[in-house]
């Protein structure tokens, strides 16, 4: 019988960037691949697989792997944000094509499918996405193309089922995509229970420093729509930049260590926060009375480091709060070592889902002590 090691853990894999070794200098860095143009060959081939820096780079392809290997996918491909990683999924669908939405997301992205996946030609219906039943009565056989879910969804932390909405998407021919952000590779695997492709805002948990705006997508096939998202890229320029993908790869190392620690912060202050005087509820997925609570901890294996709390005091007691904290930093965004407070309903407008008494809350690195005594100050002093 042969004792043959098990393969790496992608934990291990993400710490040793695949164990990437530079070839010249045997250095346990690689190199930041910057040309932007590639020498042709006498023959008129292009063998290095490089001709030009719009479609493709060296530095970027290597960040992809260690993303592709986390998700467990064939494929990733990198993009200048979020943004453009989300809208080269939808961009490469067929013209007219009808798209499901969730009536609760990064408002951003659901801004963009209300107001310009239209003028595209795109037809897109918004739906409560942590109710089956709703998705199944919006989806439209043969028209719909595809569903977008974001798990757990950006500011009220619901959780969509996504082997359930997988089952759904494939019976009608639809895709499904899904954001995954906020649950990281760590906690969620879309791909295993059934999505066709996953992303990630990359500025936020897998770069981890608040000094990178990125987007990754991962796919369950390299297949047709997956060559197509590679022309949109490509025919767009929406590639990330290749410095940027280097320094999005020094954070993708340390993965495991930041999120896993920043979660069990976020768990100690979900749990101290829901007996606040001042706080009438807390949104974690963690807290077993959260309405998603069973199906989150059936697909993620971590409930992540994102909550929100709604203020008994309402709106101007969360707007007073934000601005009592100090060591929270009162700023947008999410995923960073360093612990940020948001009142959301003052950056999404009038249209939004979002109650206007809630904080955002994005639990970073520090000592949780500190972190609650800052906000338990600032609580106290809102209402006071
Ligand atoms: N998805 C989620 C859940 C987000 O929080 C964000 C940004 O806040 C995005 C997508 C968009 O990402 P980016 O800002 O990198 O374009």
């Amino acid at each position: 019988m042969t004792d043959r090691p098990s393969p790496p853990k992608t934990r291990t894999l993400a710490a040793q960037a695949l164990g990437a070794i530079e070839p010249e200098t045997k250095g346990v860095v690689l190199p930041l691949h910057v040309a932007s143009t590639f020498i042709r060959d006498p023959d008129n081939q292009y063998r290095s697989g490089y001709s030009y820096g719009r479609p493709d780079n060296a530095t970027v392809r290597h960040t992809e792997a260690v993303i592709a290997a986390l998700e467990d996918a064939p494929e990733a491909l990198l993009f200048g944000s979020g943004m453009a990683a989300a809208t080269s999924v939808v961009l490469a669908l067929p013209a007219g094509a009808h798209i499901l939405a969730p009536a609760v997301m990064y408002w951003s992205l659901r801004n963009w499918f209300v107001t310009a996946a239209p003028r595209f030609g795109y037809r897109v219906d918004l739906v409560d996405m942590t109710d089956l039943g709703a998705v199944r009565a919006a989806l439209r056989p043969g028209e719909t193309k595809l569903i977008w879910i974001e798990t757990p969804a950006n500011p009220l932390w619901g959780i969509t089922d996504i082997a359930g909405v997988a089952e759904i998407a494939h019976k009608a021919g639809a895709k499904l995509a899904v954001d995954s952000t906020v649950a990281t590779p760590l906690f969620c695997r879309p791909l295993a229970l059934g999505a066709d492709v996953v992303m990630h805002s990359a500025t936020k948990y897998l770069n981890g420093h608040s000094d990178v705006i990125a987007g990754a997508l991962a796919t369950a096939r390299a297949d047709e729509f997956w060559t197509a998202i590679k022309t949109v890229r490509a025919q767009h320029g929406a590639i990330l930049g290749p410095f940027e993908a280097w320094l999005l790869m020094r954070g993708l190392r340390t993965l495991d260590a930041r999120v896993r620690t920043q979660t069990e912060s976020a768990m100690a202050l979900a749990r101290r926060l829901a007996d606040h005087p001042s706080v009438a509820a807390v949104l974690y997925p963690g807290l077993p009375a959260f309405p998603g609570h069973a199906i989150a901890a059936r697909q993620m294996s971590g409930f992540g480091a994102m909550m929100s709390i709604r203020l008994k005091s309402g709106e101007r007691a969360a707007i007073d709060a934000a601005a009592r904290v100090e060591i929270w930093k009162r700023a947008t965004s999410l995923g960073g070592v360093e612990s940020l407070i948001e009142h959301r309903a003052s950056v999404e407008g009038p249209n939004s889902p979002c109650p206007p008494d809630l904080l955002r809350l994005s639990v970073g690195l520090e000592d949780p002590d500190d972190l609650y005594a800052d906000l338990d100050r600032a609580l106290r002093a809102a209402n006071a």
